[in-house]
């Protein structure tokens, strides 16, 4: 395994491997790596015969006030679980390198980035789509594999790979979570003890919604959500931001659950946020 931290070196590492005929899987992440990251790594190590994995903390996704300085780093920690998975390159760049003094273009999928995650993090998306962009300029990767535990992110890097007809296949990889059920995140470090306990109720909520469509006990997206806002809200603690039931590809209110409907949501537990969701 090789750490390199200049695009140059990246680009000279991917040509050679790419000369002897191999393809190439990229894992972008922002570090603090868990289990839900190695499961991506993993599916492209099956996958792919040359292994990109990047850790940068990209400070153009966080709003102000949110958590950019305290974001966990922990790098070799990092290297030492990569290193294990057999990865053969980590691209951990500086911010100097991913964003010169004199960088201005963005790149935005302006519809899908103004619902759900998006009224909440004006901008998140843009510079996600932004850095994604130049990550897939710079690893020219055949896969690029993400995670559906971020499923609008997801949903919209998919939209965005088709609209600028990047010569790549987006594989989308299902949530890991912790044994409660609670998705596993680099944030969940945050928690006090108090705050993880009641963490899993999100899923819960989920399940539980999930388990009533099932029942063919509720059918109309209304009536479902409001079933679920009711359990989340008897619990102290935990403060909703949205539950909604949207078409997995548009992003838009649907009136009833049906398959390709995501139903998403996002709670504070104290100053932590948390997201999750369930694809029907
Ligand atoms: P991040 O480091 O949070 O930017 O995440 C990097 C990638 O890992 C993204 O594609 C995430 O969706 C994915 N990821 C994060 N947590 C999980 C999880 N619990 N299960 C599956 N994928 C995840």
């Amino acid at each position: 395994m090789k750490l390199v931290k200049t695009i140059q070196e990246v680009r000279e590492e991917v040509k050679k491997a790419r000369g002897s005929g191999k393809v190439v899987g990229f894992v972008p992440t922002m570090g603090a790596l868990h289990q839900g990251h190695l499961s991506l790594v993993k599916r492209a190590r099956n996958e792919c015969s040359f292994v990109v994995v990047s850790i940068f903390v990209n400070p153009t996704q966080f709003g102000p006030g949110e958590d950019f300085a305290r974001y966990p780093r922990q790098l070799s920690a990092d290297l030492t679980l990569l290193e294990k998975e057999r990865v053969e390159i980590v691209f951990a760049p500086s911010t100097e390198e991913m964003y010169p003094a004199d960088s201005s273009t963005v790149v935005e999928v302006p519809k899908l980035s103004k619902v759900l995650e998006g009224k909440f993090r004006p901008g998140h998306f843009r510079g996600v789509c932004t850095v994604v962009v130049k990550l897939f300029n710079i690893v020219q990767p055949d896969f690029a594999y993400f995670g559906w535990k971020d499923a609008q992110q997801l949903i919209i890097i998919k939209q965005m790979v088709r609209d600028l007809n990047f010569p790549l296949t987006v594989v989308g990889c299902p949530t890991v979570r912790e044994a409660d059920g609670l998705a596993a995140s680099s944030r969940n470090v945050y928690l006090s003890e108090r705050q993880r306990a009641l963490a899993p109720v999100l899923y819960q909520t989920l399940k539980l919604m999930e388990a009533m469509v099932k029942a063919k006990k509720i059918t109309e997206t209304r009536k479902l959500v409001r079933a679920g806002r009711q359990f989340l809200m008897r619990h102290s603690g935990l403060q909703l931001q949205y539950l909604k039931a949207v078409d997995s590809r548009t992003l838009q209110p649907v009136p009833r659950v049906k398959p390709g409907v995501l139903v998403a949501a996002a709670v504070k537990v104290g100053r932590v946020r948390l997201i999750d969701n369930i694809l029907f």
